[in-house]
């Protein structure tokens, strides 16, 4: 009797391991099926801007083990890239990166790329014919559920995007612009690459519907300099010296909140700069734009 109670779990067990084997074998195949279709759109004839090489294919990597790849898989499958005609030569390079219009699943989201117009450190216009914010569709989802997160708690406030991917060339043009003054430690070489390039790093700030104003962060975006920190280190010393107010610290506080209970990595030194992920996660996953 004991012997066949045992043999009854035993058989339990293994059913229930094959059963559990199988849904993620199923679960994969959806996976790689959307990769394919990825790929199949990046073998398609390309329009005269597009390089040679597939770009899709370190973008087509999948996060195993993470809440996030179980979004990727449905999200990729939304998702697919479609260049049309009224694009910009730099709009249809980012499509084909396999990047997505924030906009497209997030419009209540607003934008202002600051340098589509001469409104940004180097004085010129950097991005042509650019005035969406492109990113990875993973990085543009956890943008959406930032906007939600942020509105749940503040129903006027809205995300105010002020830059998304940045072709590498755009990041030679801000380097050569700097390289040779003390601002260059606030600039990425771009030999090194910042995660802009890959289209997972937003700089944003939060803009009041109601007022159609910008909440006060303590300083401009692209602010050079140590107010712009959120490190502690200088945050209470410049709150002390009445540089930075209790007001444009909280506003810093709700964006990070937001951008954070999504899963995006807060740069300290600058209150507007996120990261979908770490950079050598980045480097694994997405191909630079370039
Ligand atoms: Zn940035």
């Amino acid at each position: 009797m004991l012997i066949i109670k045992n043999l009854e779990l035993l058989i339990s067990v293994i059913v229930a391991l094959v059963l559990g084997f199988m849904n993620v074998l199923v679960h994969q195949s959806q996976c790689e099926i959307n990769t394919h279709r990825n790929n199949f759109f990046f073998a398609a004839p390309a329009p005269p801007v597009l390089e040679a090489g597939s770009a899709g294919a370190k973008k087509s990597q999948l996060v195993s083990n993470s809440v996030v790849s179980k979004q990727i898989c449905v999200s990729q499958e939304m998702h697919q890239p479609v260049i049309t005609a009224s694009m910009s030569d730099i709009e249809r390079v980012l499509v084909q990166h396999g990047l997505i219009n924030v906009n497209s699943i997030a419009p209540e989201i607003r934008v202002d790329l600051r340098y589509a117009t001469p409104n940004n450190f180097t004085g010129k216009v950097l991005y042509v014919g650019l005035r969406k914010c492109y990113l990875q569709p993973e990085a543009a989802e956890m943008l959406a559920q930032a906007q939600q997160a942020l509105q749940a708690k503040h129903p006027n406030y809205h995300l105010l995007i002020l830059d998304c991917a940045r072709p590498n060339s755009v990041q030679e043009e801000m380097w050569e612009s700097i390289k040779n003054t003390n601002k260059n430690r606030y600039v990425a070489d771009p030999k090194k690459g910042s995660i802009h390039s890959y289209g997972a790093a937003v700089d944003l700030t939060i803009i009041d519907s109601v007022t159609g104003q910008e909440l006060d962060m303590g300083t401009p975006f692209d602010y050079f300099g140590s107010l712009a920190s959120t490190s502690s280190q200088y945050v209470e010393g410049h709150m002390a010296a009445g540089k930075l107010s209790e007001q444009a610290y909280q506003n810093r506080l709700i964006l990070q909140d937001a951008m954070k209970s999504v899963g995006f990595i807060a740069l300290e030194s600058e209150w507007w700069h996120f990261n979908a992920f770490n950079k050598s996660m980045v480097k694994q996953k997405y191909e630079r734009i370039n």
